[in-house]
């Protein structure tokens, strides 16, 4: 059995000195290329801005097996390979550049694949959390998916702070994630939405929220705007994914009819109020047609005159607002429209509060 120096070395075992050709049987000489993989790893990393990394070893199949064959026959305790190949590695990187090795949340693992003698990278993706507000109506929130519906030449809040974010960290590729959505032609004020977004392979991983903010607002034309922007862990993202927070909203409307005495009353009694909702007729193209009920938490009437009524209403996570108000063809009962005996168009909507 021939074997390299420093498998001999490492296994203190003095019986196997012959010496021999080819490779070494345990470690198919990979423990004599930690340094060419040590030039390897300085030259691929030092694009990226990072401070903790992890080297891994991947073995063929079976070379493990032989070490743990031969420990068992002769009694000799033994750090594998794979083991010793990493932190041989590991150390010398620790020792001569400026990185710490992290078994836990390293932001880059170096594979070393000891089959074809190649390596790979893998860089950990950073996370961002913060609210979107939308300021101006027509951007949808995700990109338009078919060509010619819609207006295509208006990028989506997805794009605008993905693309930024991806941009300013220099990442290869993002993913937008938010809390439910508002309608195209909606705004969303107040205190905005929760989204978080993830930047894919960054290069950077220090960034300044307020330049993120900052460069979305003036990508969107005034149109996106961020707050409390920061780096998120995956705990809290899992939260966000789970949560189903309350909505609430502005409606403008213009009704017919006649002049509705005490309707600050009436819609008082619409606290609590549950609803049944079959999904609407403008969205049964991409959605099943199925029946929910939902709750209207609260009505108030912010102003009421000449025919025009401003209503703000707290919703349960959900709720189709617009169907809510003009009843859908009886697809949404109860609703506004019969309730009140009118006839409604809804001049507006915003979002006031996601929470
Ligand atoms: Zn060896």
């Amino acid at each position: 059995m021939y074997l390299c120096p420093r498998c001999k070395e490492r296994l203190s075992y003095n019986d196997y000195s012959e010496s021999g050709e080819g490779s070494c049987e345990l470690c198919g000489d990979i423990l004599d290329h930690v340094e060419d993989y040590f030039v390897m790893f300085e030259g691929e990393t030092k694009k990226y801005d990072f401070s903790t990394f992890l080297i891994g070893l991947r073995t063929p199949k079976g070379n493990l097996r032989k070490e743990i064959e031969l420990a068992e026959k002769t009694g000799v305790k033994l750090r594998s390979y794979k083991d010793e190949f990493q932190v041989a590695l590991g150390s010398k990187i620790e020792a001569e550049l400026p990185y710490r090795a992290d078994f836990s949340r390293p932001e880059i693992v170096f594979t070393v694949n000891q089959e074809n003698m190649d390596y790979s990278i893998w860089i950990r993706p950073i996370y961002l959390k913060g609210r979107y507000l939308k300021k101006r109506r027509g951007i949808p929130q995700s990109p338009w998916i078919k060509p010619g519906i819609g207006k295509e030449r208006e990028k989506s809040i997805s794009e605008y702070i993905g693309l930024t974010a991806c941009d300013l960290l220099k990442g290869s590729d993002y993913n937008f994630y938010a809390s439910g959505r508002e309608d195209v032609d909606a705004l969303m004020l107040g205190n905005g939405r929760p989204f978080y977004v993830e930047i894919k392979n960054p290069r950077k991983r220090t960034f300044d929220p307020a330049r993120i903010s900052e460069e979305v607002l003036k990508f969107s034309g005034g149109g996106v705007e961020i707050i409390e922007l920061s780096p998120a862990n995956p705990v809290e993202i899992e939260d966000m994914k789970t949560q189903r927070p309350d909505k609430t909203y502005e409606v403008g409307l213009t009704i017919e009819g006649n002049a509705i005495d005490g309707i600050e009353e009436i819609l008082k009694k619409y606290s609590n109020l549950r609803i049944n909702q079959k999904t609407p007729r403008r969205v049964l193209n991409i959605r099943k047609d199925k029946l929910r009920e939902r709750t209207i938490r609260s009505m108030e009437v912010k102003q009421y005159n000449e025919g025009h009524l401003v209503l703000v209403i707290r919703a349960e996570a959900g709720t189709y607002i617009k169907e809510f108000i003009t009843g859908d063809n009886g697809r949404t009962v109860p609703n506004l429209k019969d309730e009140l005996d009118i006839n409604v168009k809804i001049d507006y909507l915003n979002v006031l509060e996601v929470k």
